[in-house]
């Protein structure tokens, strides 16, 4: 890897012994179980990164004037590592993980992670804890952070910085696997604005959404769906995804990029529709039209996507105190042929024309 900074490398002395971690691996949620390890890097100003460590996963020690505590300075990132059917260890376009992690930094007023360093790191945590990855449907899910550790409560940003990755193998994000969800679209509260940080993976955007993705859960749904900060008007995406129509013409319609998270597998499900024929436009879309396309029968189906929960169809939308379906409420043959043709190259069982999976 070409960057200046050298890993030191202590591996856990206090492994799980393996017949637990089968027992762990045997019953996956989402995000509860974690491995041995962790990796991380040092950043602090006049010195750039430096401190590279893999060593056992643990708790930090923080100073309680940490800047991440009070001004939220903190950003992450979602990937994947998957065991294809040949036996190999992938990453799935890793290094749009890392332009966006350089992306989010630069937004938070944060140093910019070189992408061989981000990728480095990503890789060395794979290797170490590669045992962890399960067989099967599931995934070693990879957690990059990074956050502000200066001791300062001035408001400017921070001068320290520590960045770092753990990972959890997991297995099927939504509790029923790939059947239709339910959405919560909410009037009342906005995850982003024009010229907010929408764009950036921080964790603030997420303590901003957790209220309404409460209330969600609340109105017996399983996810938020926001409309646009100004106008409350048209569709955003969901509390952790993206979203898609698809029209009675065939043609696939996605809100545009802006105040929206530009998701890795949006732009992979672009690019899959496209390799198909299908027309795909990135374009404002209404909560209005939304509910008169479905109630007209225009709209034919309509899919959440993200890496954790790959494609995820959705059934029933409730807003206020109207509630409607899409279509039957049964998963779409598009919806299906997309999460197929993604979780096909994912998993080595199609080619992979764009070269998207990057060998550990
Ligand atoms: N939107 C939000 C708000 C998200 O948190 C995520 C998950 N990272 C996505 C969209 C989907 O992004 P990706 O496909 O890169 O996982």
């Amino acid at each position: 890897m070409d960057h200046k900074v050298d890993f030191q490398v202590f591996p856990s002395e206090n492994m799980v012994p393996a017949p637990d971690r089968a027992r762990l691996l045997d019953n996956l949620g989402f995000g509860k179980v974690f491995t041995d390890h962790m990796v991380a890097v040092s950043w602090e100003a006049g010195k750039g990164w430096h401190e590279a460590h893999v060593r056992e996963r643990r708790p930090f020690q923080l100073d309680p004037a940490s800047a991440v505590l009070h001004y939220a300075q903190e950003i992450f990132e979602g990937m994947k590592a998957y065991r294809t059917e040949q036996g190999s260890i992938v990453l799935f376009r890793p290094e749009e993980n890392a332009r966006r992690f350089q992306n989010s930094a630069a937004r938070l007023a944060m140093p910019i992670m070189p992408e061989e360093l981000f990728l480095d790191a990503v890789e060395r945590l794979v290797r170490i804890d590669r045992e962890w990855l399960p067989a099967g449907e599931g995934s070693l899910y990879l957690r990059p952070f990074m956050f502000a550790d200066e001791a300062f409560l001035g408001v400017r940003p921070a001068n320290r910085y520590t960045f770092c990755v753990i990972a959890s193998p997991v297995g099927a994000y939504f509790k029923g696997g790939a059947k239709p969800i339910t959405v919560w679209v909410t009037d009342k509260y906005s995850r982003a604005a024009p010229g907010g940080t929408g764009a950036a993976k921080c964790g603030g955007n997420y303590a901003a959404s957790l209220i309404a993705q409460a209330e969600a859960i609340e109105k017996g749904c399983d996810q938020v769906v926001f409309l646009d900060a100004a106008e409350h008007r048209w569709v955003e995406e969901l509390g952790g995804m993206n979203i898609f129509f698809v029209m009675e013409s065939g043609t696939l319609v996605t809100p545009p990029l802006g105040t929206i998270l530009p998701g890795i597998t949006r732009a992979s499900l672009i690019a899959l529709a496209r390799d198909a024929g299908m027309n795909v436009e990135e374009k404002p879309y209404s909560f209005e039209q939304w509910r008169d396309d479905a109630a007209a029968g225009r709209l034919k189906e309509v899919f959440a996507c993200g890496t954790a929960a790959v494609v995820a169809p959705i059934g029933h939308v409730h807003h206020g105190d109207n509630r409607f379906s899409i279509g039957s409420g049964e998963v779409g043959p598009v919806t299906r042929q997309l999460r197929e043709a993604l979780v096909g190259i994912q998993k080595g069982s199609r080619p992979d024309p764009h070269g998207w999976l990057h060998v550990i």
